[in-house]
């Protein structure tokens, strides 16, 4: 067997990290005697509870195995295959869930909106929707929004509600993947109503993996006519749990005492610290406004290679140099302080900079 690699936290993604304390004890709790499968128990009543609570609304809830699964399940709920989706053109809907959106609906068309800062202007979906009206091209059916966005941006609640109306004004329904929804959240500090059905919203894709839980993202219909023979649908696409509890319970623990909460405060703590850091070393730019957990920067070539020789993975999809680093719910200020101090060595020296700038 290959010897596991150092348990370093990296800032690679917010699911390189384990499972929470209060997901993990309530797994454990859940982990007791006999309970009836699929979704039949009282765990997952209680989670389905929770989150009604949360959202102070009685919605349908559903639990799934990922944020694909959630997705692409609830936006097929929401069309026709003859239909189209809108979503930003670096939505995840449509980079990286492998076609999923359009498969599970067979077919239904992905459109792709423009909009600064990963977020969608509501201009575009009006010009998108009016571009073609006959009956040759598919029938625009849905918008989608990812908050916390791909570039980790936070739509306000004024600018969700402004596309919600846009959405009902052209006949629209809204999703919303919410994977770092709460992030959002705790960046925006409202309460969760707010940000989705008070503001148009009809389905949200409620993330719990990058929050801190192992596994499950839930669906959350607060238009319940959509919800109608979803389990249906879940249960075709391999997406109903049989031990259901195992999905559900670690819900139970994020939001009964608020985990989840405090866990987003402080992933988007530690990425404002970081951001901060950043920004003080010369010949790092950052990309975009630091919102949510992430911080997207450009680093020179020979940095970049520094720093990976050093031990620190991350991503670099955002155009070229365009590094994206992720911060957890178990990210500590010493682990943002040796990841700065690697990247203000690695700077100091990159032929770019010279090796006298002092910028440590
Ligand atoms: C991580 C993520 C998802 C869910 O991805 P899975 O790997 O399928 O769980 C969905 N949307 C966004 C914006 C994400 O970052």
């Amino acid at each position: 067997m290959k010897t596991i690699e150092s348990s370093r936290r990296q800032f690679a993604s917010d699911n390189n990290s384990g499972i929470c304390p209060e997901a993990w004890e309530a797994l454990r709790e859940s982990n007791q005697g006999h309970a009836r499968g699929y979704g039949d128990d009282q765990w997952t009543e209680k989670a389905a509870d929770l989150i009604r609570d949360l959202f102070e609304t009685d919605c349908e809830v559903f639990f799934v195995f990922n944020g694909t699964a959630a997705n692409s399940l609830s936006l097929a709920s929401l069309c026709q295959s003859y239909h189209s989706i809108l979503c930003h053109e670096i939505a995840h809907v449509e980079t990286d869930e492998c076609g999923a959106p359009e498969f599970f609906s067979n077919g239904t068309k992905v459109l792709l909106l423009s909009g600064a800062n990963g977020k969608i202007d509501p201009a575009s979906v009006e010009q998108m929707v009016n571009r073609r009206t006959d009956i040759h091209y598919p029938k625009p059916r849905v918008l989608s929004l990812t908050q916390a966005s791909e570039v980790g941006t936070v739509y306000s609640p004024e600018e969700v509600r402004t596309l919600g109306q846009t959405a009902r004004t052209l006949g629209l329904r809204m999703h919303m993947d919410g994977a770092r929804f709460a992030n959002a959240v705790a960046s925006l500090g409202v309460s969760p109503g707010e940000i989705t059905w008070k503001a148009g919203v009809d389905v949200l894709c409620f993330g719990g993996t990058k929050n801190g839980t192992h596994v499950g993202d839930a669906v959350v219909f607060f238009n319940r006519d959509l919800a109608h023979e979803f389990d249906y649908r879940c249960k075709q696409s391999g997406q109903l749990a049989s031990k259901m509890r195992f999905l559900a319970a670690p819900w139970i623990g994020m939001l009964q005492e608020g985990a989840w909460l405090r866990h987003a405060n402080h992933a988007n703590h530690a990425a404002e610290l970081l951001a901060k850091g950043m920004q003080a070393i010369p010949g790092v730019k950052l990309l975009f406004p630091r919102q949510a957990n992430s911080v997207f920067a450009e680093l020179p070539e020979t940095v970049r290679a520094g720093m990976r020789e050093r031990g620190w993975f991350f991503y670099t999809f955002i155009g070229r140099g365009g590094c994206r680093m992720m911060c957890s719910w178990d990210t500590t200020e010493e682990d943002v302080r040796a990841f700065l101090s690697d990247l203000a060595e690695l700077s100091a020296g990159s032929p770019k900079h010279g090796s006298d700038t002092g910028s440590r």
